[in-house]
């Protein structure tokens, strides 16, 4: 079997596929004003999705993330998740979602092979939350949250976006949470992208001041798995549960990137700040395309760089994170 490693070394068996750029929260540094359909949606369908995911798991691809935009949306997601759960090769499949549908829906997620979820939720105050996403679904995600626990998922991690002035001193409700759930929330540090630049000017917060103050606390790093996301993630003895930092801007931050991205419409895009994509669309109209396709993404790998330039504020095609899957 060939195996995915770049020229700098670096090997991927993590793919974050976005079902869809359709959203339909408002969150500030996102799509503030709401998604804008432009014209007829074209996203890859589900036999589409198949033949994408047998290629990559024939180049050792072993670990799937759904995300979009908001994959719940699709009406078809339960069978995208059987669909790529049934891809030999394929052990962990993961979705990342904005949660309002999850106590409607995250049984038959798991029901159909969904291994591991990942929530948003960027503050624990119900009237903030409503405030950063425009919607007021606090209740209902929290409660999903709560739902999803009890699945026996491998993994349920909770996303919040560190948010100078909006979130950025709820440490202490947080560690109340973590006490006894296991979960594991994500502060990811808030990324520049096309459109949001004022925002972003006025609300980035590094993260090395809350590692810092993890470390003083007592929060031990733990060890990276070879499929892990990007996350450092720390634990403590007094706590169920474990916080990871997600530092896009620390040195070091891409000589760790294992990851690789397809959009909703089938691009494949080697850096989610990079300035192109490539389309793999025309190689998943038949099966008998599948040795094209695993070669073609095996040689378009060598056009991975080393870093993305986002110290330099350089956001590549990314107008948001909703269009290419964050
Ligand atoms: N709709 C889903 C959700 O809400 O989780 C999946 C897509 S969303 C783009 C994935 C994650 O990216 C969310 O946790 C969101 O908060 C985060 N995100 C979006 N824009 C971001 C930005 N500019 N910087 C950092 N994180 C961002």
């Amino acid at each position: 079997m060939q195996t995915l490693v770049d020229h700098h070394g670096r090997s991927f068996p993590y793919l974050r596929l976005s079902l869809t750029e359709a959203c339909n929260y408002r969150c500030a540094y996102c799509l503030p004003d709401g998604y804008q359909a432009n014209g007829r949606p074209v996203f890859l369908v589900l036999e589409e999705i198949r033949r994408l995911v047998r290629g990559f798991a024939a180049l050792g691809m072993s670990k799937i993330r759904l995300t979009g935009g908001e994959p719940s949306l699709r009406k078809d997601l339960p069978a995208i998740i059987a669909a790529v759960a049934a891809v030999p090769g394929i052990r962990r499949i993961a979705l990342t979602t904005n949660g309002c549908r999850l106590p409607r829906l995250v049984r038959g997620w798991r029901e159909a092979g969904l291994t591991a979820l990942n929530v948003s939720l960027d503050s624990l105050d119900a009237a903030r939350y409503l405030d950063i996403t425009g919607h007021d679904r606090f209740a209902e995600v929290t409660e999903g949250i709560e739902q999803a626990l009890a699945l026996g998922f491998e993994a349920v991690k909770i996303n919040a976006v560190l948010l100078r002035g909006r979130n950025d001193d709820e440490l202490p409700a947080w560690l109340d949470y973590l006490r006894e759930r296991d979960v594991a929330l994500r502060f990811i540090e808030l990324m520049q992208t096309g459109e949001n630049r004022e925002f972003f000017e006025r609300h980035h917060l590094r993260a090395e001041g809350l590692q810092r103050q993890l470390l003083a606390d007592g929060w031990v790093l733990r060890p990276r798995a070879a499929d892990a996301g990007p996350a450092l993630e720390y634990a403590h003895p007094d706590y169920r549960g474990r916080i990871g930092v997600i530092a896009p801007y620390a040195r070091d931050f891409c000589a760790g990137c294992n990851r690789l991205r397809v959009t909703a419409r089938g691009d494949l895009r080697l850096c989610l700040f990079g300035n192109f994509g490539i389309s793999l669309r025309p190689l998943l109209q038949s099966d008998d395309d599948h040795d094209a396709l695993v070669a073609h993404i095996a040689t378009q790998l060598g056009l991975k760089a080393a870093g993305h330039g986002l110290h330099q504020g350089l956001t590549g095609i990314t107008p948001h994170l909703a269009s290419i899957g964050g």
